[in-house]
């Protein structure tokens, strides 16, 4: 069923230091997503955020001296900087600090309380302080270390509510048996490891520390991470605040609901998120997308390794577009990824520079001095290019359809090679000294109108060189829209630029 609204998610960043590269290849990939199905006509509401309550952020805000919300305050700036200068267009920036947040969480606890699907009760166990998670036997080995950070996790024992989550296993079972998380190999470990291998309930409040949303219910205890951070997702939106207009809208049926996330929280959002909209009697969302890590030449970046990626100082190097580039054509989703300076540079001049760059300064060139900038004929929509053009936008549909962004592009690139190689072949500045005047012009009529839809197709991924390749080639940016890719709607002017827009990178 084809849905006319669209909701896109990232998950909410915890403010206790800067944002690395894995936080901008997330949001990037959510970015482009909602700017596509924008083009598509859908109606888009794009939220992402900042997840500020916890331990560790106590702990941070106490050694400097101050409170923890103007600690994260001016965290939450840089967050919202780096998304500035990766041209991130988000609907709403929700900080789980928000006071609509606060009293919406507080609600959805009662509502889950009263239902008898929270219960008190005590915690007892092991907990990595680290990653603030109580972690079941099979996350920590025989030494009792945690399988994700190596810490040693510790015995704990506390007066906690547990959210009853071990009665929601046939629910869990029916969900994984769509292909409601994606890709499949994380799905059965999700099976295996957690669902059918002793699912336990989750506690949900904390008493050791009071950096958290207070429970009405008992002022001792404070609601823990996960029940604050995962209700972002519909918080956002209104829920239980009086006025649920945009909730109807987006957390409905008719709406297309992905949610992107690094495969280190995947358990939280495919088994615990259901469960909590479940329990709330709210849908399930279409897509859980659980992507892998970027690696540094296939080693994991971190703090003490010292290879951890700045996004900001590669934006201030090469770009916002050649990094959006990068994440969107080099970092397949459903596997780990490697970003290194070599790699970014290589596949900027193989991809950009020597191929759509190039694609694009040639054409304009020999519009310019064979035509004098203005070509007196359309594109032959039959001619074997432009056949090409339409079955590369079919095929980039199709991948960006199932959130296969690198795929998409490539499709795009490919278009791109046929283009130059077509060139190559025919040869046009032959046919100028053979007098084959009307057969030149169509020829470049075509390639003109196949780059126009390369240029649109990358639109998602190239926000701030769109406007610039296209103009380069004559045509109205504000009249390129999907329905006319391929038809004589698109206005062309004389051609008065031949600027490089993706100069080589040496
Ligand atoms: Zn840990």
């Amino acid at each position: 069923m084809k849905k006319n609204n669209f909701y896109v998610t990232t998950p909410i960043y915890y403010p206790s230091g800067n944002l690395h590269i894995g936080h901008a290849y997330t949001t990037t990939l959510a970015d482009i997503l909602a700017r596509y199905k924008k083009e598509m006509g859908y109606n888009v509401f794009f939220l992402t955020g900042s997840d500020e309550h916890g331990l560790k952020i106590q702990q941070k805000a106490e050694a400097q001296g101050v409170e923890p919300k103007v600690f994260v305050d001016g965290i939450v700036e840089t967050f919202k900087n780096l998304w500035k200068l990766l041209d991130i267009d988000y609907d709403r920036f929700i900080r789980t600090t928000d006071q609509d947040h606060v009293d919406a969480v507080q609600k959805i606890f009662t509502d889950l309380y009263e239902k008898d699907l929270i219960y008190p009760s005590s915690y007892q166990g092991k907990y990595c302080v680290s990653c603030e998670e109580f972690l079941t036997r099979a996350q920590y080995d025989d030494d009792f270390k945690h399988n994700v950070c190596g810490n040693v996790a510790i015995d704990f024992e506390e007066e906690t509510y547990m959210l009853k989550v071990s009665a929601f296993k046939d629910f869990l079972v029916k969900l994984f048996a769509t292909d409601f998380l994606i890709p499949e190999a994380r799905k059965n470990e999700m099976l295996n490891n957690f669902i059918l291998n002793n699912l336990e309930d989750l506690s949900v409040t904390r008493v050791s520390f009071d950096w958290g949303i207070k429970i009405k219910e008992n002022d001792k205890h404070i609601i823990y991470v996960w029940l604050d951070a995962l209700s972002n997702y519909i918080t956002a939106l209104g829920y239980k605040s009086g006025d649920e207009s945009l909730l109807q809208k987006f957390w409905s049926d008719e709406t297309e609901i992905v949610q992107l996330v690094g495969k280190e929280i995947t358990r939280f959002h495919s088994i615990y998120w259901p469960v909590i909209l479940n329990g709330l009697g709210l849908r399930t969302p279409d897509k859980l997308l659980s992507h892998g890590w970027i690696l540094n030449r296939d080693t994991k970046m971190s703090k003490s390794i010292g290879n951890v990626v700045n996004p900001i100082d590669v934006i201030n190097t090469y770009g916002s577009d050649a990094l959006r580039f990068y994440v969107a054509h080099n970092l397949p989703t459903d596997r780990d990824g490697n970003f290194t300076d070599d790699l970014f540079r290589e596949s900027f001049n193989i991809n950009l520079a020597n191929n759509v760059g190039n694609l694009l300064s040639r054409t304009s060139n020999m519009i310019m001095k064979y035509f004098d900038g203005s070509l007196s004929v359309n594109a032959d929509l039959n001619s074997e290019i432009m056949l090409s053009a339409k079955k590369t936008i079919k095929n980039y549909q199709a991948k960006m359809d199932k959130y296969n962004i690198s795929e998409a592009v490539m499709e795009v690139l490919k278009l791109g090679q046929e283009c130059n190689k077509l060139i190559e072949d025919t040869r046009p500045w032959d046919l100028e000294k053979e007098g084959k005047i009307k057969e030149l012009e169509l020829f470049l009529a075509n390639i003109r109108q196949a780059i126009i839809v390369i240029c649109y197709l990358l639109k998602p991924v190239l926000v701030k060189n769109y406007t610039r390749m296209v103009t380069q080639m004559g045509a109205n940016a504000n009249k390129i829209k999907f329905e006319n890719l391929l038809s004589d709607e698109i206005d062309f002017a004389k051609i008065v630029t031949k600027e490089i827009i993706f100069e080589r990178l040496k």
